[in-house]
């Protein structure tokens, strides 16, 4: 016989924790269904963790000490995720791994056994996991992790070889050449980090290059040997050692194991949950929030999603994923690159009439007093309309200002506000009066 709750959330993301909370409070019976940790990967193996180490790696630089913070951190929010959740008498959590019986059903297998759960309203929740590529050899172990694995390594590798030049690539080379490991970052294509503009990735570049990163581009990783010492990679360009090897290539909807088909929700060829835009799955009662979607992978996505779902169930409904115009992102390498809104290529490709300005940070006198005048602020500015179109922040503290640009890019306010704002002196904020300042008058 199933326990029968109003909500049944399964996998608590940021999205999905929050939404455990609001629904308690408004009367609901709550059950959270979690695998792992409660708040996913973003508390436990993403953002917190991760930039907790970057901040470290500029203080301390010290790895053994870093890393002690970083799970003293990731433990102090265990803690207070869970008695905050656990305080609340309407939410059960259950630490167990769920799957669908059937639409409103579902199998928890727990430590102790199975047991089963159904719902009016059923949240799906389950983040993303790691891609690994089909290469001979490629099997994690100890020496050769994903960005989970790596957080769990117990001393600093002398060198440290990285596969995909992404996002999260980027982030870990920076990160781990910062502690004084040989990093070498492993790419099959002509460019990293494919969706920036060419000047940007070659700046960044330059940046990991000057800091001892080795680039392989159009480098294919052809098969991998490892054993108690090291680990190879056979390339197309001769065999390369490392210590340990990342695996950063990409992440996919975390949907294999929920047994949608016995729901008949529907997925798309890479196991994202299809949802319309108010996250409605295929089925009227099943939702679904944050990566699982197969939308952007980020923190603030799940949270946004939570208020969707939120204000579809309990507000006036209007809100969509049409509302996200403009979603800011920031790479924490040092210094951080963030971005938002069109790249120059993009805006070409669209055939806008804009114009493109640029200022180096060492024109900055905040980057003066910081010492890191490393990087570059591109923005590109629409020649009728006034409006930014995007920015690309390549600078110290950079993932603080990009908020400011978001703010005047939604509001619909012409560059001008930026150009002529009064801005708190000496900070990165107060180059956007300078950048925007670049910009030619018709
Ligand atoms: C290394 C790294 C760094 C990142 N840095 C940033 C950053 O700086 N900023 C940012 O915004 N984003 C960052 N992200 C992305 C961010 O972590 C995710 O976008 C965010 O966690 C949102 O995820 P989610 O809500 O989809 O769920 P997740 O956080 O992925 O959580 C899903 C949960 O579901 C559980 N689960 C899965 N399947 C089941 C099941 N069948 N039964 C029970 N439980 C299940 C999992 O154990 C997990 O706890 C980073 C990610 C990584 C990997």
């Amino acid at each position: 016989m199933a326990q029968s709750y109003d909500v049944i959330i399964i996998g608590s993301g940021p999205g999905g924790y929050i939404a455990a909370i609001r629904a308690a409070q408004l009367g609901m019976k709550v059950a959270v269904v979690e695998r792992e940790h409660l708040a996913g990967i973003c508390s436990n193996w993403g953002c917190i963790p991760t930039k907790a180490l970057v901040h470290d790696a500029q203080t301390t630089a010290n790895f053994s000490e870093a890393m002690r913070r970083k799970t003293a951190v990731v433990e102090l929010l265990r803690e207070k995720n869970h008695l905050n959740l656990a305080s609340i008498a309407q939410v059960e959590v259950i630490d167990g791994h769920a799957e669908f019986i059937d639409p409103h059903t579902l199998k928890i297998t727990t430590e102790q056994g199975s047991r089963q759960l159904s719902a009016d309203r059923i949240f799906i929740n389950t983040g993303a996991e790691a891609v690994i590529p089909q290469i001979d050899g490629l099997i994690p172990g100890p020496r050769i992790v994903d960005s989970t694995g790596i957080l769990n390594l117990s001393s600093l590798p002398k060198r440290l070889a990285i596969l995909g030049g992404g996002y999260i690539g980027v982030e870990f080379a920076s990160l781990f050449a910062s502690f004084g490991s040989e990093v070498t970052l492993f790419e099959t294509s002509s460019q990293f980090l494919a969706r920036e503009d060419a000047d940007i990735s070659a700046a960044i570049k330059t940046i990991l290059q000057d800091q001892g990163v080795k680039i392989e581009l159009n480098t294919r990783v052809q098969s991998v040997t490892s054993d108690n010492n090291s680990v190879t990679l056979h390339t197309g360009h001769g065999d390369r050692q490392a210590d340990v090897l990342l695996v950063a290539t990409g992440r996919r909807p975390a949907t294999q194991t929920l047994k949608l088909e016995n729901a008949d929700v529907a997925t798309d060829t890479r196991g994202a949950i299809l949802v319309d835009k108010h996250l409605k799955t295929s089925v009227d009662h099943i939702w679904a929030l944050g990566d699982v979607t197969g939308g952007p992978q980020f923190t603030y996505i799940s949270l946004d999603d939570f208020r969707i779902v939120h204000d579809q169930l309990l507000g006036k409904g209007t809100r969509t994923t049409d509302d996200r115009v403009n979603i800011p992102y920031s790479v924490f390498m040092t210094p951080t690159l963030s971005r938002i809104g069109l790249t120059e290529a993009q805006a070409r490709e669209q055939g806008r009439n804009f114009q493109v300005v640029s200022l180096p940070v060492a024109a900055i006198p905040r980057a003066r007093v910081i010492n890191d005048t490393r990087g570059v602020l591109k923005a590109l500015v629409d020649n009728d309309s006034k409006k930014i179109l995007g920015v690309a922040l390549l600078a110290a503290d950079s993932h603080e200002v990009i908020n400011i640009v978001k703010t005047v890019m939604d509001a619909g306010l012409p560059y001008t506000v930026l150009r002529d704002q009064i801005f708190t002196h000496p900070t990165m904020s107060e180059s956007l009066n300078d950048l925007f300042g670049l910009v030619k008058q018709a």
